[in-house]
């Protein structure tokens, strides 16, 4: 996803407190100093405190901790406690939500060192630490012709499969929480537990797309790897007077297709740029993967209109997750936001999201670099694929579903929002069915609020 970028409000620093500075001089002394910097001209500091968000940047943290064990994270969680300093944990760094995974005048816990990885032949189970980028997770696993539930672009972090986690193999195996099998979390009060279907059932519910920041920091994932051999894959652009036959197309593909091998996304691109009616500034770029040598007719809607730019052929998943262009993850780095619908497949309603996008579009030349709208099915193999590995926090019903990243058009009752596309206003986990059932489990593992005072993340009111 490219998306999308309206300047919001200015930022407002946090009045600098003793507490994190005090937070940051017991870490120091606990830990040693090469886990822990507080020169904001370090190499370190500066890239920790860069988000994909620019909206961001401006913040200034105590020191930023680079926790390589959940010892360490436990450590730092009770210094910070014992300070009463406010925190963030930043794994990919991808959430644009303010405060989710930046702090000003507190303590970062940057998680980008922990980067170990183990697979068991055996089991065919995965183990990874939560650092790093899903495309050096993919990377590493390839060489047992295997790879895990993740991100759709190399760049994003694993923060993507707390929240859920839209994979091109989700029509297969579900979202990317579906597939933990455990997980290592310190809770708030420094204690360091397993999370799975044996050990706290109810924090690893909770912990599968319920949100990351919520319940503890996960410093350990171990869940069910998945094969990974040759894809069918690539990016389909049409001009935009192709539009009402491409949206027809992601219209009967959401609807229709059966195929849990065969995955899109459907996107539309628009420039802030004046235009001087050249129709030069926007364009439709379809992501088409099928994982397989040979995609049969599940993409004819399609290939059959003609494109301006075709590079589907077969790929390695590692070139899959690096369409349109490697490194669009960073260079789509801006002030950006994120918004989310979730629409029942064939209620009419893509038409309707991309007239109401597009008036806006044009409406607002200039207050944005790049708009973007996403279609995002959620076929019925995925949340059967969900519900055969337990379900999750999101209580998914039977698709065929979609999601599009356009607020505007409303949100079909009794479907879940995605949290991960979610902007923090919109309150994304109210809308899941099992929303009291984590505010128990919340309380339950956050009594004293510690995590719901001293960081941001989704609201639990
Ligand atoms: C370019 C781009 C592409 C994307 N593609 C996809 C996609 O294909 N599928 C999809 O589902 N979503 C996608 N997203 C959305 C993405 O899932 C969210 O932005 C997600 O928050 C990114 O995780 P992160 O680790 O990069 O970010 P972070 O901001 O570091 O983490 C997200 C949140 O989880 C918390 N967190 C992270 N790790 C932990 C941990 N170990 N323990 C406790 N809390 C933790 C953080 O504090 C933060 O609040 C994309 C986003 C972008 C910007």
């Amino acid at each position: 996803m490219l998306p999308l970028l309206p300047l919001l409000a200015g930022i407002t620093p946090v009045a600098v407190t003793a507490a994190g500075p005090s937070a940051c001089s017991n870490i120091t002394s606990q830990l040693g100093s090469t886990k822990v910097t507080s020169n904001e001209l370090s190499v370190n500091y500066v890239e920790s405190t860069e988000c994909w968000s620019t909206l961001q940047d401006a913040y200034k943290p105590s020191c930023v901790v680079y926790p390589k064990t959940a010892q360490d994270v436990s450590v730092a969680l009770q210094a910070i406690r014992a300070a009463g300093s406010r925190f963030a944990i930043k794994a990919g760094g991808h959430n644009p939500n303010t405060f989710f995974s930046s702090v000003d005048a507190g303590v970062l816990l940057d998680l980008s060192s922990m980067t170990e990885k183990s697979y068991d032949p055996d089991t065919t189970l995965a183990t990874y630490q939560p650092g790093g980028q899903f495309g050096d997770i993919y990377e590493y696993y390839a060489q047992y012709n295997r790879t895990v539930v993740g991100a759709r672009l190399a760049g994003v972090g694993t923060g993507l499969a707390l929240g859920g986690g839209m994979s091109y193999l989700s029509p297969q195996y579900g979202m990317s929480c579906d597939s933990f099998r455990e997980l290592e979390i310190v809770l708030p009060d420094g204690q360091i537990v397993t999370a799975s279907e044996d050990s706290n059932p109810d924090l690893f519910f909770a912990s599968r797309g319920g949100g990351g920041n919520a319940y503890g920091v996960v410093t350990k994932y171990t869940v069910q790897s998945r094969p990974a051999g040759e894809f069918w894959a690539g990016n389909l652009i049409y001009a935009f007077p192709q539009k009402d036959n491409v949206i027809e197309a992601i219209g009967n593909f959401i609807q229709y297709n059966t195929d849990p091998k065969a995955a899109i996304i459907g996107t539309y691109e628009k420039l802030g740029t004046p235009d001087l009616n050249l129709n030069l500034d926007e364009a439709i770029i379809m992501f088409l993967v099928y994982d397989g040598p040979d995609p049969g007719d599940a993409f004819t809607n399609f290939t059959s209109i003609t494109p301006i730019l075709d590079t589907t052929g077969i790929k390695t998943y590692t070139e899959v997750v690096n369409m349109p262009i490697p490194m669009s993850s960073e260079i789509s780095r801006g002030p950006n936001i994120f918004r989310v619908g979730v629409h029942r497949a064939g209620d009419g309603s893509y038409e309707n999201a991309l007239d109401v996008w597009r008036n806006w579009a044009e409406d607002n030349k200039g207050k944005y670099i790049l708009l973007s709208l996403d279609f995002q099915p959620v076929p019925k193999s995925l949340t059967d694929a969900s519900k055969a590995q337990g379900g999750n926090a999101m209580q998914m019903p039977d698709g065929p579903c979609y999601r599009d990243l356009v607020a505007s058009t409303g949100n079909a009752e009794g479907l879940p929002l995605f949290i991960n596309d979610a902007n923090y206003d919109q309150n994304p986990l109210q809308t899941f069915s099992a929303f009291e059932k984590l505010q128990e489990i919340k309380k339950k593992y956050d009594p004293d609020n510690f995590f719901a005072d001293k960081t941001g993340g989704w609201s639990f009111a």
